[in-house]
């Protein structure tokens, strides 16, 4: 037994049960009063896309974010996040919950579906709307790839530099004219963020006015998720650092829309191939299907996931309700930072 391993089997899973100091989330707007009546317990959540087969390196993360919320004896949501028409498929949905499952992972209450919430998110707009935070924008890919290449000011690069944010009235008219289908975007009046990650640490950003609801008309990613957690209770959020650029964001929309402070951060390392990068396809054997091929059991990739964060040795085979006794998030901090993929916005 590591001595790792040794901390995790003997090391109480405290840190996690109170409200710790990394729940500091931004401050940000006005906090919703009943929000900040409510203790909230925090509830987490594994919100995959349907739009492929989940590979090792998902089903990490899902493994991880159900052990931060079972070792604290919090609830765990399922969602699937399927808003992108064009790229999900059903047969995927399917099949994702049932790797999950395969895996040992279990949730509460009903899969909550993204596609189904179409008036929630709606009325988050429009609500938005009526402070005057939603704007049109007419721009294309490359017009603002052009566009943001120039100086403009705190933006960080990359991110929209407000081009149809202050069009005059005739030049909004002559876009309508265009026929060109216009993407709904948010006012963030380039704000200044930082969201306190407990795997991280601050991480601070200025937001972009992003977009809320796309020129094809699907919701956008962030107003959904945010949206969907507040509605969850979500108050902690485990998802692979991939996604770390998105929170900024997320953070401050929380604050706009009224619901008070924003989760709890963590964004775990990726899983990574031998090479070194991203675990993808192109590795090999990646799923659980193709892991079954060479009769590995889901319980031995359950082991191999835990091995990998140092909560289980090679040839153990514990069960889920073992690894959540052993689980202790802080194991992570001090777990190959150099696998983490931190990119910010
Ligand atoms: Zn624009």
């Amino acid at each position: 037994m590591t001595s790792r391993i040794r901390a995790a089997v003997s090391g109480s899973a405290s840190s996690l049960t109170g409200r710790p100091a990394y729940a500091r989330g931004c401050a940000l707007g006005a906090r919703d009063s009943a929000a900040a009546t409510v203790a909230r317990v925090p509830d987490g959540r594994y919100a995959p896309s349907p739009t492929g087969t989940l590979h090792l390196g998902n089903l990490r993360t899902a493994l991880l974010a159900w052990l931060f919320s079972r070792s604290s004896g919090s609830r765990f949501l399922m969602r699937v996040e399927d808003l992108d028409t064009g790229r999900s498929r059903e047969r995927f949905v399917a099949e994702q919950l049932a790797d999950l499952a395969a895996l040992g992972l279990d949730w509460d209450g009903p899969v909550v579906r993204q596609s189904e919430r179409g008036e929630r998110y709606a009325a988050a707009l429009a609500a938005l709307d009526a402070r005057g935070l939603v704007y049109p924008c007419w721009c294309t890919r490359a017009e603002i790839r052009q566009a943001a290449t120039a100086p403009h000011g705190a933006l960080p690069d990359g991110t929209y530099p407000g081009t149809c944010r202050e069009l005059t009235a005739a030049e909004s008219r002559g876009r309508e004219r265009s026929g060109r289908p216009a993407a709904l975007r948010v006012r963030a009046d380039a704000a200044q963020v930082t969201v306190e990650d407990r795997l991280l640490g601050s991480i601070g950003s200025v937001v972009d006015d992003f977009v809320l609801r796309r020129t094809d008309g699907d919701w956008a990613y962030n107003l959904a998720v945010v949206v969907d957690d507040h509605a969850q209770g979500v108050a902690e959020v485990v998802r692979g650092a991939d996604l770390l650029e998105t929170t900024p964001r997320q953070a401050w929309l929380h604050g706009a829309l009224g619901y008070g402070a924003p989760p709890a951060y963590a964004h775990v390392p990726l899983l990574l191939g031998a090479d070194g990068a991203r675990l993808a396809k192109r590795h090999g054997a990646v799923t659980l299907a193709d892991r079954a091929a060479q009769d590995r059991s889901a319980a031995d990739v359950r082991a191999e996931l835990a091995a990998s964060v140092g909560l289980c040795a090679a040839d153990e085979r514990p069960e889920p309700a073992e690894l959540a006794a052993r689980f202790d998030a802080s194991l992570l901090t001090a777990w190959s930072p150099n696998a983490v993929t931190r990119r910010r916005s």
